[in-house]
């Protein structure tokens, strides 16, 4: 092992050292004395760093790096990041190597035939082609192709129940792949190593294989079929019928292959070559009994016509932190935002006022503002270069207060509608559109995609969320090329929605060259204009609620990255939705009690808590990939997240004090 080591788990000092630097007033500077009694240390004096929980993984640490730190949900993605570090390249080099290897060792949630979001902060004193102290949110969302319908996912001969099942099998939902377009670009525009150097490290892993752990064994084994659905993904992930088990060799020749060629050829043998014409082929596969209808409609014109977009990225101030995400079409950054602005009325982190960690009224209100979100997101939200989002009005703070009286204290509010932010945007000034009906949607899927997290030593941040959409994809992996495509367009509305309702804008019905509605949320998290924290998860629609949960933990309730990372979740994806929480690991701690699900349960909550006692907190949620900078040192923290196998590695570890 050479200068860098490898960490699991860190104390962040960052939180509250640079709260010393402002004034927020006695609440905030309070606020360890009103964190939850086990997060507390005895004696520990306001506004001193807390120490991290013991997890069970007594191996991992708090260690500070000034080097850099790579916060990724594979170890030798982790690795394949660092490795870049150490050779001298910055925040945004590790990033692309870690794709690519991604590709290779998580192949069922991200790679070339997906697409994501990447949030770029350049340091300061950064040097390239754009000023330092800027942020950027790269857009490489797939993309409806030319020839895409609103109603093209009324397959007939499946029922409503079925149509998800088939259409994310099909070709029909497969987008125009960004991933690979992404990484270029940034590469480009911000890297300093070539794209060759960013794939070397996959090719060999591809080649000679690894170890296959005990998520990616898991995976397979609970695919719901995916990966036996056709030939070339069953030969890879399921040799001879028999699926592969943690600790197989998985060996990829065919990506192998593929990687070479782009990194030879460079991505135009993706976009226009040969690799272009397999994946139109491919794309062409559908499942019974559809047919035809599932055919995807991709067309090497499209592909060739693919272009990353280079985004602002939407923030909102959260108790005196900026909290940065992803713009549209990403609903991320606007329904995090508005959950936000919601929750700072209230005064989260008090455990006196009984809004501690995991109590019964902090939970409650973190519900009601997820249900009173996704009631916008649901309508108002999708591509917005294609429908009028008002983003504005969205996150207008009289229009958020308006939303945020609808929380009552002692009752679960009826389904909401969603709101009407038109006459908060003043593009919208004036439009006095009536919107009623309530949003009684609910997308909860299974986990999937992927985020990681790199701050490299000079203070550049990269916030990046990866996906395939669906794990494994639509389990189409393009013949004799050796990886998955993208189910990404059943993240569209499947029927459309323009006018079902009075001034329903279908923001986000399909139509042609469209990015389909995200919820991916990579965040970064300023104090002024420094960046002092970056993290995002997967886990669709939960994506939000995730995030949310974390920047609560950080910001409200004192805990370090690692403890806001293990401490479980509560999520509820729509209006009408009922809570999923969490609670089974050892590390999610504090856990939920059944005492406080059963008040839950009394304000009127659904989903939590039993009538015989029995702890209904057992959902998996998310996985979080994080890193932190301690203002007032420099010194740079990871967290990772261990629902998957999250591995931290910094460069230059500080000694301890
Ligand atoms: N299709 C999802 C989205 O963009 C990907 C994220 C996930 O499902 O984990 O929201």
């Amino acid at each position: 092992m050479s200068h860098f080591s490898i960490v699991a788990a860190a104390l962040i000092a960052c939180l509250p050292l640079a709260r010393a630097h402002d004034d927020w007033g006695d609440r905030d500077r309070d606020r360890d004395r009103h964190a939850h009694p086990a997060l507390r240390t005895p004696g520990t004096p306001p506004g001193i760093a807390l120490p991290p929980l013991a997890t069970p993984a007594s191996a991992w640490d708090g260690k500070a790096f000034r080097g850099g730190v790579v916060s990724v949900s594979h170890p030798l993605a982790a690795q394949a990041g660092a490795d870049v570090l150490a050779r001298g390249g910055n925040a945004i080099d590790a990033a692309a190597a870690v794709q690519f290897m991604l590709n290779v060792v998580e192949p069922q949630f991200s790679g070339i035939g997906g697409g994501g979001f990447m949030m770029i902060h350049l340091a300061a004193d950064g040097r390239g082609r754009d000023r330092g102290g800027r942020t950027f949110a790269l857009d490489g969302r797939e993309k409806a192709p030319a020839a895409a319908t609103p109603a093209m996912f009324q397959l007939s001969g499946t029922t409503p129940q079925a149509l998800f099942g088939i259409a994310s099998t099909s070709g029909i939902s497969v987008g125009v792949p960004g991933t690979l377009a992404l990484i270029d670009t940034a590469l480009k525009r911000w890297g300093t190593i070539r794209l060759s150097e960013a794939i070397e490290p996959a090719i060999g892993v591809a080649q000679n294989g690894f170890r296959i752990n005990r998520f990616l064994a898991a995976n397979i084994a609970g695919d719901g079929g995916r990966t036996s659905l056709q030939p070339e993904t069953a030969a890879v992930f399921r040799p001879n019928g028999v699926p592969l088990a943690e600790g197989d060799l998985l060996v990829q020749p065919d990506l192998a292959r593929t990687l070479r060629a782009i990194a030879r050829k460079g991505p135009k043998v993706f976009y226009e070559g040969e690799i272009a014409q397999a994946i139109v082929a491919a794309q062409q596969r559908s499942r019974a009994p559809v047919a035809a209808e599932g055919a995807g409609r991709m067309t090497l014109r499209d592909l060739k016509d693919y272009g990353v977009l280079v985004r602002e990225p939407i923030s909102v101030d959260y108790r005196g932190w900026r909290v940065a995400s992803m713009s549209p079409p990403s609903s991320g950054a606007l329904t995090v935002g508005q959950m936000l602005l919601m929750l700072e009325r209230f005064p989260i982190g008090d455990a006196a006022r009984g809004y501690g960690f995991g109590e019964a009224k902090t939970l409650h209100v973190m519900a009601e503002a997820m249900r009173l979100a996704f009631a916008d997101r649901a309508r108002w939200m999708g591509d917005a270069d294609f429908v009028d989002v008002p983003e504005r009005g969205l996150l207008n703070r009289h229009y958020v207060a308006s939303r945020a009286q609808l929380i009552g204290e002692s009752t679960r509010m009826a389904t909401p509608a969603a709101g009407n932010p038109l006459p908060y945007d003043e593009r919208h000034r004036g439009d006095k559109r009536s919107v009623a009906l309530p949003d009684n949607s609910e997308e909860v899927r299974p986990s999937h995609t992927t985020h990681y997290s790199i701050v490299d030593r000079w203070g550049n941040v990269v916030s990046f969320t990866t996906t395939i959409e669906s794990t494994w994809g639509t389990g189409i992996m393009v013949p004799g090329w050796g990886f998955l495509l993208n189910n990404e367009l059943t993240d569209f509305n499947l029927a459309p929605a323009k006018d079902t309702t009075p001034g329903d804008p279908g923001a986000n019905d399909v139509a042609p060259g469209k990015r389909p509605r995200s919820s991916m949320a990579p965040t970064i998290v300023f104090k002024g204009r420094e960046p002092v924290l970056a993290y995002g998860s997967p886990g669709g629609s939960t994506i939000i609620n995730s995030v949310l949960n974390v920047t609560l933990n950080l910001i409200d309730h004192g805990m370090s990255l690692q403890q806001a990372i293990d401490a479980p979740r509560l999520s509820v994806t729509s209006a009408a939705g009922t809570i999923s929480c969490e609670g089974t690991e050892a590390f999610m701690r504090p856990k939920f009690s059944v005492a406080t699900q059963d008040a839950l349960r009394a304000l009127g909550h659904l989903g939590l808590g039993t009538a015989n006692g029995a702890d209904a907190c057992t959902a998996a949620i998310g996985s979080v990939q994080g890193v932190a900078i301690d203002l007032r040192s420099g010194r740079q923290y990871g967290g990772a997240d261990l629902r998957r196998e999250g591995t931290v590695i910094g460069l230059k570890p500080v000694r301890a004090d």
